[in-house]
């Protein structure tokens, strides 16, 4: 495999859209069909190197050898939880860090894929949010997330009903939604029924609520929505989750009824995080499925997943179990979400990775090599 490292002046082709792709080829005078042949290895095959590339003439494969790369973010770090969640800090071809998480389940899996290196919307009960954004990825830095995923796990070619990663979610570091031309391209890719295929019903869009993105998203992704709600009240959701001051309640619930309108048979999950004695009483529960009346809905109860220096406490099981019980009974379904992950902190809300620090301590220590390897 062509290494990140040897890939100096050779372009990626990880992340192009098919369109681009074919302009690609022509620009070497190729016919359109050897596109899609290519878009079929990478996508479809997971081929990492042209030299595999059995259908197209070895000429070719030595031209697009000599141009191009598919080179993958590489894993800086790898770590298996004891409930077998995986999580793979990678590093991306500027030396920024970001993480991707695999939550296996006995007949599925799913990806937990990040869109931006940190995050701009400082959530206080989120560890992410506590670290400085460094910039949007790329589409091919979201794709790639997949693509090293299923070469790790051995998941190629791309199974017509992917076992071990059969659905999307973009709930790993970063608001999606913050980078939507990037995030919708990478998906656009993912989506493709000629390379990784993984329908939009399998693919979960996480943001904390970017009002105008949502109705474009709705109306050009189709994708399944989660909303992190987290709160009832403006006062309260001003405070944990800050981007609320810019798209309050009312707006982001009309937002969803816009989706649910344009995506009728969907479901759009709603996240709540329980925070012990700030969101938790039987009150909000009652607001809550007053606020979500007539949406489609599922509501999915989060346990606050810990992390060092976190303000907050995870809300007792009793105060849990009495909350689900009252959205239950308004008719929502209210699955309380099995922490996974959390002893590598891998669970939502606990990616972090700690570029800025890591970077600062190895500059202190004048380590010329590279901090992580
Ligand atoms: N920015 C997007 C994507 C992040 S998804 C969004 O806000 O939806 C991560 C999910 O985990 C969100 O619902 C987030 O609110 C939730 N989360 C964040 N920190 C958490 C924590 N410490 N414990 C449990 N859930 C958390």
């Amino acid at each position: 495999m062509e290494s990140a490292l040897a890939t100096k002046g050779r372009k990626n082709l990880i992340g192009l859209s098919r369109a681009e792709l074919e302009a690609e080829l022509a620009g070497l005078g190729v016919e359109r069909f050897r596109a899609r042949q290519l878009w079929q290895w990478i996508y479809h095959r997971g081929a990492v190197s042209f030299r595999a590339m059995s259908s197209l003439s070895a000429r070719l494969r030595d031209e697009l050898a000599e141009r191009y790369t598919l080179a993958r973010a590489e894993p800086a770090r790898d770590q298996r939880s004891l409930d077998g969640t995986r999580k793979w800090l990678l590093k991306l071809a500027d030396g920024n860090l970001i993480e991707t998480v695999h939550i296996p389940e006995k007949d599925r899996g799913a990806l937990c894929v990040s869109s931006q290196v940190g995050c701009t919307l400082s959530c206080k009960f989120c560890h992410t949010g506590t670290q400085r954004l460094v910039r949007n990825l790329e589409a091919g830095e979201i794709v790639g997330q997949l693509l090293l995923a299923r070469d790790a796990i051995g998941e190629w070619p791309s199974p017509e009903d992917g076992r071990m990663i059969s659905n999307i979610v973009l709930m790993g570091m970063g608001e999606p939604l913050y980078n939507y031309d990037n995030v919708a391209k990478a998906l656009r890719i993912v989506m493709d029924p000629e390379g990784i295929a993984i329908s939009r019903r399998r693919i979960t869009l996480s943001t904390a609520g970017v009002v105008p993105q949502i109705r474009r998203a709705g109306e050009e992704l189709k994708v399944n929505l989660a909303l992190s709600l987290h709160a009832v009240r403006d006062e309260l959701r001003d405070v944990i989750v800050p981007l609320n001051k810019k798209y309050p309640i009312a707006e982001l619930i009309a937002a969803c009824r816009d989706y649910a309108r344009l995506n009728p048979n969907r479901r759009i999950t709603f996240e709540y995080v329980m925070l012990k004695g700030v969101n938790d009483s039987p009150a909000d529960a009652k607001a809550l499925v007053r606020l979500i009346r007539g949406i489609p809905a599922k509501v999915n109860l989060i346990p606050f997943n810990p992390w060092p220096g976190a303000p907050f406490e995870c809300s007792d099981e009793r105060a849990i179990r009495a909350f689900a019980e009252i959205v239950m009974n308004a008719g929502y379904h209210a699955p309380v979400r099995t922490p996974r992950g959390r002893d590598i902190l891998a669970a939502c809300g606990q990616l972090k990775s700690d570029s800025l620090r890591r970077r600062a301590s190895a500059r202190a220590k004048e380590v010329a090599a590279p901090a992580i390897g």
